[in-house]
């Protein structure tokens, strides 16, 4: 089966390129300036822009969290990322405390394989140090699975300094990667009990309790084991001005910093936590929590300057009756945000259209960095010859309204309800097949991608 994708505007982190693009079967074979394939199936794209497939390279879907389970599956996530333009996720396998790696990966392997939607890898939770564990770190990068999460808070899954440099250490023996949750676990707990004792227990408490400075001295300790390690690292979410100050210090010592930031850090404000409607600002829940308007600037400010290198969801969905756990008591509000439906929309809205990004920096934060950063360029990330033809067809002039009513994430909000896009995702292209046209989910079928090591 031949495609012939005609007249658009093709899009690389490099620019943009008028080029005919032909895909046979699951791979794109030819770009370039009036291709001609008798045989093929022509789509005209004239005024439209051709986008490799984004690639999310933080989710959690099919997740137990707070004794409830994330809102999305791989099913309904994969089919939400989709529609979005996501044709690749990297989602998070964790073993229970005590478990195997291997056990961990069986059970997320069991949770995507024949549901997920789109095309997937892993990333594998480091929560404990053994040297059974050291040797299974070998034989995850054998399976394709090359980068690695480790958390500074969470009890559930967080990991002693000791062990984290342990595990850096043996991370740079193989050439795997570790992105790292980054917040001062001690002092939050102090922070919490010292709101409890205050009975200040709506949301309006949860940025009060994991501030900036929590985030940027987590930072700060973890790029200095990375110093002594000799390790590049991944902040994962980075949020905050004073945690981008301290990426820049060790990189000015010659440190490899890789830092991934999300859709709501760049577009929200501290404010959604003081809506005196307690269950709408609950819906922000999420840690690190939404910063203030300098953070975002600041944001904005290193995704053009070429200081972040990947813009993700950490996708982490619950319904507002999941949410209600915690309607006494914010502690207990299931953590995270909807957000793998709209990645693309909102970056191109707020970034492209708004003057503040170009397409080709929206191709470098969405699909050519976390491809190269993930080890899986250039099957992903890039529309070329011999690449797997995912792409993404963004027509500019296709103006939505963002809301719940529309959208394929199984949740009953979205942080973004009302608000106008400047154009929209028209197709989406997975492996040759035409996954989405027109907001309608014609085609599913997500495959496990064996990834190699960081290429950046
Ligand atoms: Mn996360």
């Amino acid at each position: 089966m031949k495609t012939l994708l005609r007249g658009g505007t093709v899009v690389s982190a490099q620019g943009e390129t008028r080029a005919d693009v032909l895909i046979e079967g699951e791979r794109v074979s030819a770009v370039g300036t009036d291709i001609s394939a008798r045989d093929a199936s022509t789509v005209d794209c004239t005024g439209k822009l051709l986008f490799p497939g984004f690639i999310d390279g933080h989710t959690h879907f099919d997740l137990e969290v707070c004794g409830t389970i994330t809102a999305d599956d791989f099913a309904t996530g994969g089919r939400a990322a989709l529609r979005g333009g996501t044709t690749t996720v990297v989602d998070f396998a964790a073993p229970d405390k005590g478990e195997t790696l291997a056990c961990g990966l069986a059970r997320w392997r069991k949770k995507a394989e024949g549901r997920a939607a789109c095309d997937y890898g892993f990333h594998m939770t480091i929560d404990d140090w053994s040297e059974g564990v050291s040797r299974e770190l070998g034989e995850m990068m054998a399976l394709g699975i090359t980068s690695f999460k480790m958390y500074m808070t969470y009890p559930a899954m967080m990991i002693s300094e000791g062990d984290m440099y342990r595990a850096l250490l043996r991370l740079k023996e193989l050439g795997g990667v570790a992105g790292v949750h980054c917040e001062n676990d001690g002092v939050i707990r102090a922070l919490t009990a010292q709101a409890r004792l205050e009975g200040r227990m709506s949301p309006a408490s949860h940025p009060r309790t994991r501030p900036a400075a929590l985030e940027a001295e987590a930072v700060s300790h973890l790029l200095r084991l990375a110093q002594l390690a000799d390790v590049p690292v991944i902040i994962v979410h980075l949020s905050a001005r004073e945690s981008l100050e301290e990426v820049r210090a060790a990189r000015r010592r010659g440190q490899t910093v890789f830092v991934e930031t999300c859709p709501h850090y760049l577009l929200l404000e501290e404010g959604v936590y003081d809506n005196p409607d307690y269950m709408e600002a609950a819906k922000f829940v999420c840690a690190p929590p939404i910063r203030k308007a300098a953070d975002r600037e600041a944001l904005w400010e290193a995704l053009r300057s070429g200081e972040i290198q990947t813009v993700a969801t950490d996708h982490c969905s619950f319904t507002t009756a999941q949410k209600r756990a915690g309607q006494y008591d914010f502690t207990r509000i299931p953590g995270g945000l909807p957000g793998v439906e709209h990645r693309g929309v909102l970056l191109y809205t707020c970034g492209v259209a708004a003057g503040r990004i170009t397409p080709a920096d929206m191709c470098r934060l969405l699909c050519e960095g976390p491809a190269k950063l993930y080890g899986c360029w250039p099957r992903k990330g890039i529309v070329a010859p011999g690449s797997d033809a995912d792409i993404v067809v963004y027509d500019p002039s296709a103006n939505q309204i963002i809301t719940a009513g529309d959208q394929a994430q199984n949740v009953d909000y979205t942080p973004y309800e009302g608000w106008q896009t400047v154009g929209s995702v028209v197709q989406v292209y997975l492996r040759g097949r035409l996954a989405v046209d027109r907001g309608r989910i014609l085609e599913t079928g997500g495959q496990f991608i064996p990834r190699g090591k960081c290429q950046l």
